[in-house]
């Protein structure tokens, strides 16, 4: 057997612990004689490990005991439209900021549900910014402002937490969430899938302030009302189970590496390394502003794109797998989430190298 080194956004390389655990555990979890796959979801077995993920999750994001953490489906698109339906709470506006593909998909869905103001835009630099917050326009009126705080095509990431005021702030987190310490009181409603940082695709997390539920859209489908999924523990609806499963060991490998301030170092570390390399040379170019590069997804360019093809094979061949990057960038993307270790950056440097002194 032998292992890549994964760098697609997502759904995206796991920890090799926790796989292999999951592997070992795969027929008989713990004496129950069944795969977590073949339990029923309201069985003592189960409810444990349900109950655990959330705790952990609760324990790594020091989540306050004001705020639900909810386990859904549905992934990120779908909470483009759950959240107007559960956040606009009989209001008919609210404010989004708009750094690229993912918060322009947030935009296009919302305008559904609600009249929705783009508040600040960096189109005009090519998504390869953050607005300055002093530049946002923001509605004191609005029933939320809404942010993706890590634009997984375009590379760009937010390294402050906005002060909207009284306003409650959304972010949609899925592509940086545990990637470091994050202060959840600072929002009113985070949400993500979890097929990034997390685990498999099909599990969406929500963590949401409690005075903010309870007041979804009558239409809302039960499934997607966070008040009423509160009530229930997530258990509406049958939860997507081996995913939280698997999201629980993912939260107790973090927590065994130190946590979300180890994450922060190492995400740092590996960040530094590649976009040093990088900047390095004239031979590769990273179209984002220096001060809102992603740690989690890097985009870069080959001088010359007539070697773009050659450039993937060959890192391939180096058992560097997925840095193609996504179509309407085009380019290059490494994707560098917790369970990339630093090696694995280390070994795409030396790859850059290489390939810059064969070709350039
Ligand atoms: N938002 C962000 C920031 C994402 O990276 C993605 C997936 N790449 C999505 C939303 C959409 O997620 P999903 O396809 O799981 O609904």
């Amino acid at each position: 057997m032998s292992r890549v080194y994964n760098f697609s956004a997502g759904p995206a390389a796991l920890p090799e612990p926790v796989l292999r655990q999951a592997a070992a555990e795969m027929l008989d979890w713990h004496g129950t004689g069944m795969s977590v796959m073949e339990m029923s979801h309201r069985g003592a077995a189960f409810m444990s490990i349900h109950a655990e993920a959330i705790a952990l999750l609760r324990e790594l994001l020091d989540v306050p005991s004001d705020y639900h953490v909810l386990f859904l489906q549905g992934g990120a698109i779908a909470e483009n439209a759950i959240v107007p339906m559960n956040m606009l709470r009989g209001r008919d506006r609210a404010d989004y900021i708009d750094t690229g593909e993912w918060s322009r998909r947030s935009i296009e869905e919302a305008r559904k549900y609600a009249t929705i103001r783009v508040a600040a835009s960096s189109a005009d630099t090519g998504y390869t910014t953050i607005p300055p917050r002093e530049t946002w326009d923001l509605d004191p009126g609005a029933a939320y402002v809404h942010l993706c705080a890590n634009e997984t095509i375009g590379g760009v990431e937010y390294h402050f937490t906005p002060d909207v005021g009284d306003v409650p702030l959304v972010a949609d987190v899925s592509s940086n969430i545990l990637s470091r310490p994050l202060d959840v009181r600072r929002y009113g409603l985070l949400y993500g899938g979890a097929q990034k940082n997390i685990g498999p695709a099909g599990l969406t997390i929500v963590i949401v302030r409690r005075d903010l539920v309870g007041q979804a859209h009558p239409l809302t489908p039960s499934a997607f009302d966070y008040g009423l999924q509160a009530e229930a523990d997530s258990m509406l609806n049958t939860p997507p189970t081996y995913a939280i499963y698997i999201a629980g060991l993912v939260f107790r490998w973090i927590r065994e590496q130190g946590g979300l301030k180890a994450m922060e170092a190492r995400n740092r570390a590996k960040a530094e390394l590649l976009y040093g390399a990088l900047e390095a040379s004239s031979f590769y170019r990273c179209p984002v502003a220096r001060d809102c590069r992603s740690w989690m997804n890097v985009p870069f360019k080959l001088a010359d794109p007539s070697l773009d093809a050659r450039f993937l094979q060959e890192a391939e061949a180096a058992g560097l797998v997925q840095l193609k990057g996504h179509r309407v960038v085009g380019g290059m993307r490494a994707s560098i989430y917790n369970a990339m270790p630093l090696e694995g950056v280390q070994a795409l440097v030396d790859h850059l190298r290489a390939f810059e002194k064969r070709w350039g």
